[in-house]
């Protein structure tokens, strides 16, 4: 791989136990903007899977009686072992992934940041609460750490999605069982080296690596031992694996797909808007659950905004994100080629027009790069399937408003509730949309929502729980309230 100096990060089998497993059955991992195959992963097997579940309970027994203290110092060793192989992380994620080299280094570290977040806020946790009681009684609420955890993480944040719920599960107390994308399980592997070298004890970080993600899933969901089921991903996969979750009664935390809209009031500054939509729009070409996805403009200003937007789009460049100059990286797979292929054909049969690119696109270089062209597409209305889907891709769609309260109806006009963007200066446009957005996030003036201390979730069918700070702390945690006589 890519110029990786440090070898004992790329690893290809799963870790149980402290130890890295090894089978003859494997399964090939790509790179996307080349499509050859950088790594060939052993197969977990569902007796692996469960010894793992096994292993995570067993540790759990003495990772919960560790201080904070001592779980502190572990996490924080662990971020600092992040940082120190930032590079070498971030080359195994673009291989992987394919994002630009700079966005993988900013990957690594926000996954360094969350877990050094975590790592100071437990604390926060140990104290009991005294709670008013009745004479002669004292009420006291503890805060206890839940058990094992099993995860499931997707491919387009392959590191910061792990750091984000495992920093939170290990501070809290709680031993950890994750399964990271078949797509992109290099970068998952090389943290759990990191952690080993962290003073993790044998059990408490677990990572199963297969590409049989249904077998996986339905035993990270049933098993008895489990006592949460956290899941990023589509929304499509998050209500299979929330029904199975129902029978045990798993507590469960769902990140899922969101589709934003982003809205530019008459009175919004042009250019800070176009900023903002280039931000939001082709980070991770558009792959990721935070993108604006309908770009809902005042009808007064959006021909200017149109043209300055197209005037920067012209200024990407699409390409290997190893070569510096690109900013435009592949999308995951040809099946996500298709998908965006399909959306954007039919919103023009349904007539929408496109007003730049559309196509996917062969690099020169690397014919077999999964690529598609930065592409804006002009009136799409809320009768489209476009308007509704999750693009996941560098697709800009532009609707017209006239009023603030069609602006609102068309941005809450969606099944999704993750966040939401708008520029606008006027403070009681502002104070409206904090009320009647149905989001879980909202940027206003700005596209970088980032904060490793703020609660990232959605509502409606992009979600419920929460990750970040000590939101994300107490999602590990259970209340046990004694009263005592
Ligand atoms: P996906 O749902 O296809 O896959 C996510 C994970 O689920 C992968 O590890 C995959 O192997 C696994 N999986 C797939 N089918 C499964 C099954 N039947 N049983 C068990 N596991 C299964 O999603 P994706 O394409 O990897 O990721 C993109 C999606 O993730 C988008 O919808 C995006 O919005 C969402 N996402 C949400 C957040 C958030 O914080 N809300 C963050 C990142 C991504």
């Amino acid at each position: 791989m890519h110029l990786i100096k440090n070898k004992n990060l790329i690893l290809n089998s799963s870790f149980v136990n402290g130890e890295w497993l090894v089978s003859d059955s494997t399964f090939e991992v790509f790179n996307p903007a080349t499509g050859k195959a950088i790594a060939q992963i052993s197969e977990v097997t569902s007796l692996e899977v469960e010894n793992a579940i096994n292993s995570a309970a067993k540790a759990f027994e003495e990772w919960k009686l560790t201080s904070y203290q001592q779980r502190s110092d572990i996490l924080l060793k662990w971020q600092k072992l992040l940082r120190e192989h930032s590079q070498d992380l971030a080359r195994i994620l673009t291989s992987e992934q394919g994002k630009p080299l700079s966005e993988a280094v900013g990957e690594i570290l926000h996954s360094a940041d969350y877990i050094k977040i975590y790592a100071e806020q437990a604390h926060l946790f140990i104290e009991p609460i005294n709670q008013d009681a009745p004479l002669n009684q004292q009420a006291k609420i503890y805060r206890k750490s839940i058990g094992v955890v099993t995860a499931i993480t997707p491919w387009n944040f392959p590191c910061s999605m792990v750091a984000r719920k495992a920093g939170a599960a290990l501070a809290a107390g709680c031993s950890f069982v994750l399964k990271p994308s078949e797509l992109t399980p290099l970068s998952a592997l090389a943290l759990a080296k990191l952690g080993e070298q962290a003073g993790i004890p044998a059990g408490v970080f677990n990572v199963v690596v297969g590409s049989n993600a249904q077998a996986i899933g339905e035993i990270f969901t049933s098993h008895p031992k489990i006592a949460k089921f956290s899941f990023t991903g589509s929304t499509i996969v998050g209500k299979r694996l929330l029904a199975q979750c129902a029978n045990g009664v798993k507590r469960t935390a769902m990140e899922l797909g969101g589709n934003a809209p982003f809205i530019v009031f008459e009175d919004a500054d042009i250019d800070e808007a176009v900023e903002g939509a280039w931000v939001a729009k082709f980070r991770n070409s558009g792959q990721t659950c935070v993108t604006a996805n309908r770009f809902i403009i005042h009808k007064n200003i959006k021909q200017e905004f149109v043209k300055k937007l197209i005037e920067k789009i012209k200024q990407l460049k699409m390409g290997c994100g190893f070569d510096s100059e690109n900013s435009l990286g592949p999308l995951v797979n040809q099946r996500a080629i298709d998908k965006i292929s399909g959306l954007v054909n039919k919103a023009k049969e349904e007539g929408a027009n496109i007003l730049l690119g559309g196509h996917s696109f062969e690099k020169d270089d690397c014919k077999k790069g999964t690529f598609f062209e930065a592409t804006v597409i002009d009136n799409v209305t809320p009768q489209m399937e476009i308007f509704h889907k999750e693009i996941f891709g560098p697709v800009v769609t532009l609707i017209e408003f006239k009023c603030e309260e069609e602006a609102i109806r068309l941005a809450n006009q969606t099944e999704s509730g993750l966040c939401a963007y708008a520029y606008t200066k006027n403070e009681k446009i502002i104070s409206v949309l904090n009320q009647q957005l149905n989001v879980g996030m909202l940027g206003i003036n700005t596209a970088r929502l980032s904060n490793p201390s703020a609660p990232f979730g959605g509502v409606k069918q992009s979600g419920m729980g929460r990750e970040g700070g000590s939101y994300g702390i107490e999602e590990y945690l259970d209340y046990q309230y004694v009263c005592i006589r």
